[in-house]
């Protein structure tokens, strides 16, 4: 087991160890966030043959060569597509057919005309203007083509991924696996949060931060309980978790008197792979595996709140993502300015919980005052996460720096946005 590793070794090693899972079925319409397992080649064509785009007629041009308002032709309507139906004959000269949207267009006909173009008779209609060739027709296949692969594997399914699936008679799809992440809380203090917090008792709160994290990763939380601090209830909670895809510990991973994560967890035959990293918050990190096919990856994170939710984020989310195939593993970054003086002694990497503001076209990072990794509070007011790195001792006001943005949400606007569109010149 390795100690004392750089954040970036860390992640690389947990990636290395991180099988994408399995593929599943599920029906199209419970994908949303998947990651497509396969690519999709469509079965059909999209639209299957030429259809209007507009209520109007289905016109020979070569009849209306030369029509004006002034000059209008009279052609004999023969009868009328709606969509869903088919012409019941080829239009010969001198013939239209009435078209609504959607509806395909006939043999004979090359263009469709506009119900405002014309002025309807009985059995007629008078045409007032000389259309172009295949004006407000949709092409067959403008939208997909039988054979194509529509979409690649790897590709993440949002609603159009799903209104594309259903189109081309995709009711379900073959996507990776949510991996089923177990959860667990260590430490005689902790309680529920209804339980009694007379005597120093706490709210065992990460179970619920750590559960939320994995639901935003695009995972599946199992919420084990409170292990006491006693070697064989904290074993008796980890065989619980052994079936699952992934173990989440908080707290207990240190080298207290009272901290059994590490030596029950080598007892029941897992593989430590290191512990320790240099990074603040959150030092006392643990990283193992249980060997056999699907044998859990098990992250022992430490118990301080803000240290267990910024390791899940480093460690935990990159290795959840990669598990439901996903190609982007780490959240988005930007680069900021700090507005004022941070120092800190080199060799660990600081996360420094961030607000950002936009000043004209530059992001402004400020912190959220302290950083002490039991101030839970601070991440609530957090954008991001002020990347001060392991060699640095000091960060100036104006230094460049990157944050990794938590929630991308804050980018979110009030308004539409088009009151701010550029005047074109
Ligand atoms: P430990 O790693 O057991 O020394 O815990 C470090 C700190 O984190 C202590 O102050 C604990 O009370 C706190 N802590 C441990 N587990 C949790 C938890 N599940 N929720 C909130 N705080 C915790
Ligand atoms: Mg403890």
């Amino acid at each position: 087991m390795r100690e004392g590793l750089d954040v970036l070794e860390a992640q690389q090693l947990i990636l290395d160890e991180t099988p994408v899972l399995d593929r599943e079925t599920v029906a199209t319409r419970d994908a949303l966030g998947r990651v497509l397992a396969s690519p999709v080649e469509s079965a059909r064509t999209l639209p299957p043959a030429d259809c209007s785009a507009m209520d109007g007629y289905a016109v020979r041009v070569a009849d209306l060569a030369g029509a004006t308002g002034a000059a209008p032709r009279d052609l004999e309507v023969v009868y009328e597509v709606a969509a869903g139906h088919t012409g019941e004959r080829p239009l010969a000269p001198g013939e239209a057919a009435r078209i609504f949207t959607g509806a395909p267009v006939p043999e004979g006909a090359d263009t469709v005309v506009r119900q405002e173009d014309t002025e309807a008779a009985d059995g007629s209609v008078r045409v007032f203007v000389d259309p172009p060739v295949r004006e407000h027709i949709r092409d067959a296949g403008e939208d997909v083509r039988q054979g194509e692969e529509v979409l690649a594997a790897g590709h993440v399914i949002r609603a159009p991924e799903i209104g594309l699936l259903a189109s081309l008679g995709r009711s379900v799809v073959e996507v990776h696996q949510r991996p089923r992440v177990a959860i667990l809380s260590g430490g005689d203090e902790l309680v529920e949060p209804d339980g009694d917090v007379a005597g120093g008792r706490i709210v065992s709160s990460n179970s619920y931060t750590l559960s939320a994290q994995c639901l935003d990763a695009g995972a599946e939380p199992v919420y084990l309980g409170i292990a006491r601090d006693r070697p064989e209830e904290l074993e008796r909670y980890l065989r619980a978790g052994i079936r699952a895809d992934c173990i989440v510990t908080s707290a207990g991973v240190s080298v207290g008197d009272h901290d059994y994560v590490r030596p029950v967890l080598e007892s029941l035959g897992c593989e430590l792979h290191f512990w320790g990293v240099k990074m603040k918050p959150g030092f006392p990190v643990a990283f193992g595996s249980f060997s056999g096919p699907r044998g859990p990856l098990v992250f022992g994170l430490p118990g301080n709140p803000v240290s267990a939710s910024v390791t899940f984020e480093q460690f935990v989310r990159p290795a959840l993502r990669k598990m439901t195939g996903h190609a982007a593993r780490f959240r988005a970054t930007i680069l900021a300015r700090i507005d004022h003086a941070m120092t800190k002694k080199p060799g660990r990497l600081h996360f420094v919980r961030v607000r950002l503001r936009r000043e004209g076209d530059e992001w402004v990072a400020s912190t959220t005052g302290n950083q002490s990794s039991g101030v839970l509070r601070s991440l609530t007011q957090a954008h991001g996460l002020l990347v001060f790195p392991a060699a640095a001792e000091a960060l100036r006001p104006g230094d460049s720096v990157r944050v990794q943005l938590l929630d991308d949400g804050f980018l979110a606007s009030e308004t539409a946005g088009l009151d701010e569109l550029p005047t074109p010149a």
